[in-house]
Parts: C-alpha cells; sequence; structure tokens
C-alpha cells in the first residue's frame, strides 16, 4: 500500500488544532482612505472590522504620495520588472531606490532583495557561508528569516541569551582574535518589543573584532529624525556593519534591503543566491516604496502622532489594569499565556466587537508567552482606542483574566 499522503497532512493539522496552534487567517478588505477600518468576508457574509495588528504602522500604504508614485511607475513601465536583476530586472526605479536607501542609513551602499525575509536569509546566509571560518553569534530571539540564513550557510553559530551582554561577551572570549566573526541582532524585536543596547553591542565588536548585522526591520521608517531606525536615533549608524530593513512594514509597501560598505553588497550581489536567481521588484513597488521612505525622511508628523495614540493606548490599559509589556517601542504586547485562550479572546474580540488582533502563539512566541500584539497606528482614533479598550475589558472580565492590583475597575 503506497504512502497516504493527505492522510498524514490531516494527522498534523488535526495535532496542531488540538494545541491550539492552528492558524486561521481573516479574509479582509481593507479601504484605501479608510485605514484602520476594512470589511471582513466570513460565512459568506461581510461586516466592518477595524485592524489593531497591522504592521503597516503608519498608515503608509494609503499614502497619496505612495499611491500616486505607484501609479505613476504603473503608467510609465507597465507591471513586471522583466526578469532578475542579473538578466533585465534591473531598471532605473532599483538603482535610484538603492541609492535613497544608502543615504538613508549613511551607507555606501544598499542592495534591494524581494522581501525583508529574503534579505536576511540571503545576505547572513551568504556572509556566513562564504567568508572562511566565519563563526555568527546570534541572538536567541533572532527573526525566523535570520535564524534560517545562517543554519542555511552551516557556519558555526552561538547563540547568546536575549539582549545580554556579558552572555555575549562570554562567547566571543571562547573565538581565538584571528576568527572571522559576525555578531547578528535586532533593534526593536518584534514580538516582545524590547530594543538592544547597539552601542554596546558594537562596543564589544569592536574590541573582539566581530562585524555586526542589526535587523531594523521594526524601526526603519519609525524611529530617528529621518526614519533610519534606532541606530538613526542614537548616532550610531556609522558603527554598524550592515543594517537591514524591509519596505513592507513601516513603508507600507513590500520589499527588504541590507545597508553597507560598495564592497560587502558588491559581494552579496555577487555571490547571493536568493538575489540573483529571483525575478526583481516590479519598477512600481520600488517606486512606491522610494516615495515613502522619502516622505518620512522629511515627515516626522507621522512618527508623533504614532507615539501619541501608542502612548494613550498603553495608559488605557493601565487603567483598567490590562497588563502588557512594559517596553519603550511601539508594540503592546498582552501575554495570554495560553494557546486557546489566546485564539478564543482573539475569536470573540472579532466576532463580537468587530476587533481584529490576530493571536501570536508558537512557533512564533514560546510556548506559554501566547500574546495579543497590539500595534496602533497614528489612523486610529479616539472612537477606536475607546472600543478597544471596552472590548478588552469586558472580555478581561468575561475570561476571567488576571489583571494589575493596581487597577481602578
Ligand atoms: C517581518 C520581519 C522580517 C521579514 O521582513 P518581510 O519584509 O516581511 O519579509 C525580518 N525580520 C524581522 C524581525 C521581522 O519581523
Amino acid at each position: 500500500m503506497s504512502f497516504d499522503f493527505d492522510g498524514y497532512f490531516a494527522g498534523a493539522l488535526d495535532r496542531l488544532k488540538a494545541d491550539g496552534d492552528y492558524r486561521v487567517f481573516a479574509d479582509l478588505r481593507r479601504h484605501r482612505g479608510g485605514f484602520p477600518a476594512a470589511t471582513q468576508h466570513v460565512a459568506g457574509q461581510e461586516r466592518d472590522v477595524t485592524i489593531w495588528c497591522s504592521n503597516d504602522y503608519l498608515g503608509m500604504g494609503q499614502h497619496p504620495a505612495v499611491l500616486e508614485a505607484m501609479h505613476r511607475a504603473l503608467d510609465r513601465y507597465g507591471a513586471g520588472a522583466g526578469g532578475t536583476r542579473n538578466i533585465s530586472g534591473t531598471t532605473h526605479e532599483h538603482v535610484l531606490l538603492e541609492a535613497e536607501l544608502a543615504d538613508l542609513h549613511g551607507k555606501e551602499a544598499a542592495l534591494l532583495f524581494t522581501s525583508g525575509y529574503v534579505s536576511n536569509w540571503a545576505a547572513l546566509g551568504t556572509l556566513a557561508a562564504k567568508v572562511p571560518g566565519m563563526v555568527v553569534l546570534s541572538d536567541a530571539l533572532n527573526h525566523a528569516s535570520m535564524i534560517e540564513g545562517i543554519r542555511h550557510s552551516r557556519a558555526k553559530c552561538l547563540v547568546w541569551k536575549h539582549n545580554d551582554l556579558a552572555d555575549l561577551e562570554v562567547k566571543l572570549q571562547t573565538l581565538p582574535a584571528d576568527v572571522p566573526k559576525m555578531i547578528a541582532f535586532e533593534s526593536v524585536y518584534s514580538m516582545d518589543g524590547d530594543i538592544a543596547p547597539i552601542a554596546e553591542i558594537c562596543d564589544l565588536a569592536d574590541r573582539y573584532g566581530a562585524m555586526t548585522y542589526l535587523d531594523e526591520v521594526h524601526a526603519v521608517g519609525l524611529y530617528g529624525p529621518r526614519g533610519g531606525g534606532i541606530a538613526e536615533r542614537q548616532g550610531l549608524a556609522h558603527r554598524l556593519t550592515v543594517i537591514e530593513g524591509t519596505l513592507g512594514k513601516a513603508y507600507g509597501v513590500v520589499g527588504g534591503y541590507i545597508a553597507a560598505s560598495a564592497a560587502l553588497c558588491d559581494f552579496i550581489r555577487s555571490f547571493a543566491s536568493g538575489f540573483i536567481f529571483t525575478t526583481a521588484l516590479p519598477p512600481a513597488v520600488v517606486a512606491g516604496a522610494r516615495a515613502s521612505i522619502a516622505h518620512l525622511k522629511v515627515s516626522a508628523a507621522e512618527r508623533e502622532a504614532h507615539r501619541a495614540v501608542v502612548a494613550e493606548v498603553r495608559a488605557r490599559l493601565d487603567v483598567i489594569g490590562i497588563p502588557h509589556l512594559p517596553n519603550l517601542s511601539h508594540i503592546i504586547p498582552v501575554i495570554v499565556g495560553d494557546p486557546l485562550k489566546c485564539r478564543y479572546i482573539s475569536d470573540l474580540l472579532l466576532r463580537d466587537h468587530g476587533i481584529y488582533i490576530q493571536p501570536i502563539n508558537y512557533p512564533t512566541v514560546p510556548r506559554g508567552t501566547e500574546r495579543l500584539r497590539i500595534t496602533p497606528s497614528p489612523l486610529h482614533g479616539p472612537k477606536e482606542v475607546e472600543a478597544l479598550v471596552n472590548a478588552l475589558g469586558d472580555l478581561w472580565a468575561q475570561c476571567q483574566l488576571a489583571r494589575l492590583p493596581m487597577a481602578a475597575q
């Protein structure tokens, strides 16, 4: 008898469902000009919902300057790039965007990829595989794309405790001085929203002769006077060997990149399979991303409004005692700590309150830390904030979830 493939798939999915880790996507239509409002399609019906978990942190995905640039590029150049960058896919839009990105981070050069995931996978994988004897020192909470790139390289990897400088130094001390080393970490960690001690990590890198690779995916567009990320805000961009970012989150479009020295970017361009053998981003996407970056370089209004809404949501959650991780970023994780409860609360929020917050369960976060990850934007007004806080308050009572003791209930 031959192998029952579908039976195997169904069994694996059943186990996922029993654990509460099975993922259900909300089927939405976002409305240009109406974000965070959307229409959900469910069981043949439509209903209005408010999105509270988007990584389009500033609503740039509907910004007029971005849409206009995309329309114009589409009308001028057509739909696709027409090939890989090596085989006719490099357009003048790609060249201009790379120059914009190099300038954003104060680096000599930048290199575009089809997503942030691919940029991490390809750049880390290539550096770790091609530099002879390279050892990677990887923060324990690094994103899956970084871990996959490092794994794929087959280079030696030492995982240091999350944001723990003492542990990083202990690991660095085990390596001979002449071994090439790379410290790979993030600035704002996507699930806890905490921020790395970048200056101190650069100090250690200098002391032990390591290069540094910083994922600023959750910071570009959002921090720094020109949106260059946490490194820009702290005046540290020049100390990092590689800064990696996405065009899909705060910039509201899609794509990924690294910014670094001209030699390093040329090296990745020349040796990274994930750069070489895939069709280039469409010119309209590239033009939209460039318009978004250019806008956020000179406009701080979106960043300021964003910070204000984040502070308001945190303060309102504190008033009703709903515990959230006290980080210094824009990400508000409300820990539920149980996958089934997390899924259940998310379902009720959507069904009874029209509030969409995707539950974040294993393997995205460790088991026992399942959470609602709330991401306010400048476009969430007082009415939406009020509705969110009231709904969470109701559900916390209904599900008898723990509150902070100091809360005025
Ligand atoms: C989302 C994410 C990425 C991948 O970026 P995409 O452009 O979405 O592929 C990389 N790193 C981190 C930390 C992320 O959260």
